[in-house]
Parts: C-alpha cells; structure tokens; sequence
C-alpha cells in the first residue's frame, strides 16, 4: 500500500556556501567551468541526502543547478536578449531589471534533462521536478518582439512542453510547473493561463503540479501580503477552473497564511501539497504546528490526496533552519499518518 501523506517541497533548497553566496536570491555562482558543472552536482546529491536525512519522500534536485527558478530556464532559450534589460514591474509588485525577447523563441537543446539524469541514478524515490510556468516566465521578462503576452506564453508552454516531455523520459515522476503569478493576474488565468498550462502539459503520462504561492519571504512580497487583508481569498478566483483542468497536483501556501482553508474544497478531487511550513520566517515550527495545519486541510482534501509539503522554495534560508523545517515537516505528518492509522 502506498504511504499516506507523503511529504516534499515546493522547490528550491539552500545551497552550500561554497557553491554560492547564501541566503541570497539571484546568488552569483562562487566556482566557473568544469569546477563549477562538478560543483552543481556535488550540491545536488548532498541536498538530496539532506531530504533524505529529513524523511522526505518525494525528493528533488533542491535547485541546485539554477541560479532562479525562473530566469536559469530563460537563459537557456533562443530568442531572449540578456544584455539588453529593461526595467518592468513584476507580479505588478516591485521593479526588476529582465531581459529582452527580441525575436521568436526556441529551445534548441535540453536545459536540465541531464541534472534529472543525475538525480535519477542516486535515488528509488519518487521524483518531482520544478519548472516555471508560461505566465510566470512571461511575467519575468521585457516583451519587445510578440507584444503580446497571450501570444508568448503560448510560445513558452510549446518549448516547457519539449523540455517536460525529456524529463519524463529521463525518469521524473513528477513534473511542477510554478505559477505565483496566477495570485495576481486573475483574468488571464482564467482567460488563457492555465489553457497555456495544459498544452505545456500535453501528452505527459507522469503526474503533473501547479505551485501557486504568494512568493518568496523578501521584502517586496512580505509588504505585499500586508496588504491583502484578514482573508487571502486569491484561490478562489482560479481554483474552478484549475479543478476542471488536466493538472493532477496543485501545490498551496496555508501555513501562517490567510488563505480560508474551505477554499480547498473548490478543488476537491485533485491532489493537494498542503503548504505546511512558512519560508518567510526563519522560526522552525514545531511538529505540532505542522499537524495541526495538515489536520485543518483534511476536512477539504481527502488523506490519499493530501502531501504535506513547504509553502514555496527556501532557497533564501539559512542551511540549518531549512534543515529544521524539512525535519518539522516530516515529524508533523507522521503525527497525522498516526492519528488516521489509529
Ligand atoms: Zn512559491
């Protein structure tokens, strides 16, 4: 039989220090060439060990490899400009310097088919594999050849299409595609988003997800959330449609957040990873706190849908206080696996 509650995470991992400048989003990378490709690998297989040390059981490459969930994936494509930025408001938030698409896109070769190769060969584990979603790669970048962001993301999700199809045939169980900008741009969520989604998805067999969180614990996204009110009610925009769609996971922020959590019930049916551990705080919950989150999230999701999962990447967190939450993590749902054993 299968074990209830699995656990994973939404993403990125810490990585060590002498790979790159900790707790530090875009971090330089500290080692070049061949020194830096082994570098990568070798962070790779400890973060592993690190989630396997914590009791996760559905693992990742903990991000090792990418400089930003993002912009790594872009770099790899044709058609984007990285020398010439511009200046453009992101998740309508805060300014960011991007890159520029200047003529059509393409993905002429893979991009981390071969770290999904090298994670593969170290595990029996199931595997989960994040990449970013057309809305939010869209979102990330200046636009000055499609002019339209409809028209790009559907470019984008053709190429995530190429990319996931490699990932799953290198032995990825899980592929996640990740989307906090669908918390911001309701309309075109429900107007194309996850219609882009769902062609970047076509033709897979393994499971897919969809990550939608309120970002990573900076500044910008933490004044942001100041502003939301008592009750993030966002979901509840997109969850109707995400329900109807072919994605199998939706992957949620509830700990510490002010998501009503009968918002899940909107999406009864799918699998749900119950964010269960706040990346914005650097306190480690204690089990308890994680079980009590899992246990409110059961009266929405059924048990053999629901995997305990962090609220969005720690690439930003201290080595050891990711550690401490992904063990918190582990020791919460085997609190709840008890309680619904008994
Ligand atoms: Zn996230």
């Amino acid at each position: 039989m299968k074990k209830l509650l699995p656990t994973s995470t939404a993403g990125s991992l810490p990585k060590p220090s002498w790979l790159a400048q900790p707790e530090t989003l875009w971090s330089p990378w500290k080692l070049e060439g061949d020194e830096l490709a082994a570098g990568k690998q070798d962070a790779l297989s400890l973060s592993l060990q690190e989630q396997q040390q914590a009791g996760i059981d559905i693992v990742s490459d903990g991000e090792q490899s990418r400089q930003h969930f993002v912009t790594t994936f872009i770099e790899h494509l044709d058609g984007v400009d990285f020398e010439q930025r511009e200046t453009v408001r992101i998740r309508d938030r805060y300014d960011a310097s991007v890159p520029t698409v200047k003529s059509a896109v393409s993905r002429q070769k893979p991009v981390f088919v071969e770290d999904a190769k090298f994670l593969r060969q170290q595990t029996q584990q199931p595997i989960k594999w994040a990449l970013p979603g057309p809305m939010t790669m869209i979102d990330t970048l200046y636009d000055a050849h499609y002019k339209s962001r409809e028209k790009l993301a559907w470019e984008f999700a053709k190429i995530l299409n190429q990319e996931a199809k490699e990932l799953e045939a290198a032995g990825v169980d899980i592929i996640q595609f990740d989307e906090p900008a669908f918390n911001v741009f309701f309309d075109e969520v429900n107007d194309w988003g996850i219609a882009t989604l769902e062609r970047a998805i076509e033709g897979l067999k393994c499971e897919t997800a969809v990550h939608i969180c309120y970002g990573y614990g900076i500044k910008a996204n933490t004044d942001w959330k100041k502003t939301l009110g008592n009750e993030w009610r966002q979901y509840e925009e997109i969850f109707p449609k995400l329900q109807q769609s072919n994605l199998d996971i939706i992957s949620l922020e509830c700990q510490n957040s002010r998501v009503p959590m009968e918002l899940l019930e909107l999406v009864r049916g799918k699998k749900v990873m119950v964010g269960a551990i706040d990346v914005a705080t650097h306190t480690i919950e204690t089990p308890e706190q994680v079980a009590d989150t899992l246990r409110k999230a059961l009266q929405f999701v059924d048990a053999d849908k629901l995997c305990p999962c962090t609220n969005c990447g720690m690439a930003p967190l201290p080595r050891h206080v990711a550690r401490g939450k992904l063990q918190a993590l582990s020791a919460g749902a085997e609190i709840v696996r008890r309680e619904l054993a008994g």
